[in-house]
């Protein structure tokens, strides 16, 4: 049973006999995405990906969440805060910088 999300994209592309290259265009994503989502060094891929990488797989993003189906909806939201939470603080570091004389 995978663990992770790069474990499930990795075997459900594998049940495909595509090639991450394949997968990359499917989705519509560069190939290195795919790679750093397989090899889970992106551990929660943002929630655009996902919804590309799981469409070109034809599955819902469920199947890689690894949650029940009816969940999606939350999983999505909380995808979507937690991006919105990341934004914020770089907004508030970007304010907070000095700002620069443009050159
Ligand atoms: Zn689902």
């Amino acid at each position: 049973m995978p663990e992770s999300v790069g474990q499930r994209v990795r075997q459900l592309r594998r049940a495909r006999g595509w090639s991450q290259q394949r997968l990359a265009v499917a989705a519509g994503i560069g190939l290195g995405t795919v790679e750093a989502i397989e090899s889970s060094r992106t551990r929660v891929p943002q929630t655009d990906t996902l919804i590309r990488v799981a469409d070109a797989l034809g599955v819902g993003i469920c199947a890689l969440l690894g949650y029940p189906c009816e969940r999606d909806g939350n999983a999505l939201a909380r995808m979507e805060i937690a991006r919105l939470r990341e934004r914020l603080v770089e907004l508030e570091r970007g304010l907070a910088a000095p700002k620069e004389a443009a050159s």
